[in-house]
């Protein structure tokens, strides 16, 4: 067990808090704060879990695809990719970026809710491996595109199993609504699988589900590999097609705080494995080509944001401000869902925590806050503070609010940091202003003309 939630962080022999062999304090005063830290060996070692077990529990027969919505840059897709990974785009710039770094089309799924005309034709005219379909609108629209286009696109249908997943907690039933897919109570899954068989320029083979994230339960993911099973068999029922096909998605929890008890990942294969082989027994079907989708799982707790402590206000009897350089603007998850964080000190991790805080951001926003209540030691201006297990789901959620600059990202290994996302600056902030033609030669109030000002 580490002294950390992250096991990959460690107070080095000078007491600092080490990630991938580099000192913190040296990270943030080489490269400047607020700065998005990456461990390239936890990356890889949490991607491996994924493709060794699917080679062990599932004879191979499948492929695990990393969620690039959880952290999207062209380096960290490299790294995704060298251990064997396929890469799930969500987006045109999803799918720019992974071509960007040279990834196989053959290796990519594209999903979306909606996906644009321009992003479907995108993905056909790259030969994507499979274009996940969310309803009728879509599947219409890929038969189109391809069909002018001389091709098949060969899709998977985004399915609403019926089940969804909160972390300790999930619900059988009543997921119909999400905006994510078609339902199988409703039948609404069946006619789509049935009119997606029936069109010219679209192959069915395959269906997927998510049903959730930071799921720390095996059961949610065997119920929904057995109600998907279930369907396969239905859609050869209805259509004499096979579909060779099963996406389960992602959804698997991680550390962030000590309480969290993430899944056995190996145990969680060789368990969905058991029940599909169960299932294809049941209904005389083939086993089905397995994907899995892990964002969060792969990244997060790859990842700190270092962070310079500014101004720190105590309210007495009410609580203490710890104001940071970063905010809302690097990590908005705790202003959108209230998620834990840890955090500690870079020059003194092991400190005892005296007394809680509320970390503060810079932005113009109350609700800008990165974690309150939070046990810590005293903290001083000038402190560069860590928050643990940012890897997934804060660089790609960042923004410019109050035209903050979006940090830079270091990629660590073997105690060498490299940049792998420049720090932007004031220039990339303007870069797509435009100034109209009448505004170019501004002229001024007319009062500031006339020395009334
Ligand atoms: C978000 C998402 C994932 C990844 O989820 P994590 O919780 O990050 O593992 C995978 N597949 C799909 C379709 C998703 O929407």
């Amino acid at each position: 067990m580490s002294d950390f939630v992250c096991d990959n962080l460690k107070a080095g022999r000078n007491g600092h808090l080490t990630i991938g062999g580099c000192d913190c304090l040296e990270l943030a005063r080489e490269f400047g704060t607020p700065l998005y830290v990456m461990d390239e060996e936890t990356v890889r070692r949490n991607c491996r879990l994924y493709v060794d077990s699917i080679r062990k529990s599932y004879d191979g027969y499948g492929l695990a695809l990393y969620a690039s919505k959880a952290l999207c840059t062209i380096a960290m897709l490299k790294v995704a990719d060298s251990e064997g990974m396929g890469i799930d785009v969500c987006s045109g710039g999803e799918l720019f970026t992974a071509l960007r770094a040279g990834i196989d089309p053959s290796r990519i799924y594209f999903h979306g809710n909606n996906k644009t005309p321009g992003e479907l034709e995108s993905a056909i005219d790259a030969g994507v491996r499979r274009i996940v379909a969310d309803n009728a609108l879509e599947v219409d629209r890929i038969s189109t595109i391809a069909t002018a286009k001389g091709r098949t696109a060969r899709i998977s249908l985004r399915i609403k199993p019926g089940i969804e997943a909160h972390t300790h907690d999930f619900v059988r039933t009543g997921q119909i609504d999400s905006k994510f897919g078609v339902a199988i109570e409703t039948g609404e899954a069946i006619e789509l699988a049935a009119r997606a068989a029936s069109l010219p320029g679209v192959k069915l083979v395959g269906i997927h589900c998510h049903i959730g994230s930071q799921i720390f339960d095996v059961d949610p993911f065997l119920e929904a590999a057995q109600v998907m099973m279930d369907f396969i068999a239905a859609v050869r029922e209805r259509t004499g097609e096979t579909l060779e096909e099963l996406n389960l998605g992602g959804g698997f929890g991680i550390r962030y705080i000590d309480e969290h008890d993430p899944v056995d990942f190996g145990a969680y294969i060789g368990a969905i494995a058991q029940a599909v082989r169960a299932k294809c027994a049941e209904h005389g079907l083939p086993v089905p080509y397995i994907c899995m989708e892990p964002g969060r799982s792969i990244v997060a707790s790859a990842g700190i944001t270092l962070y310079t402590v500014g101004a720190v206000k105590t309210i007495p009897g009410i609580r203490t401000y710890v104001a940071v350089d970063g905010g809302m603007f690097e990590n908005p998850r705790y202003a959108l869902y209230d998620s834990p964080y840890d955090a500690v000190l870079a020059d003194r991790p092991l400190a005892p925590r005296t007394a809680p805080i509320t970390i503060a951001g810079k932005c113009c926003e109350s609700g800008d806050l990165i974690q309150e209540n939070l046990w810590m030691p005293e903290c001083r201006p000038g402190d560069i503070l860590a928050v643990l297990a940012t890897g997934a789901y804060n660089y790609s959620m960042a923004g410019n609010y109050n035209r903050n600059t979006r940090p830079a990202m270091v990629l660590c290994k073997d105690g060498k940091a490299r940049t792998i996302v420049r720090r932007e600056t004031f220039d990339d902030l303007v870069r797509n202003d435009v100034v109209p033609a009448d505004l170019q030669e501004h002229p001024g109030h007319p009062a500031r003309a006339s020395g009334q000002e």
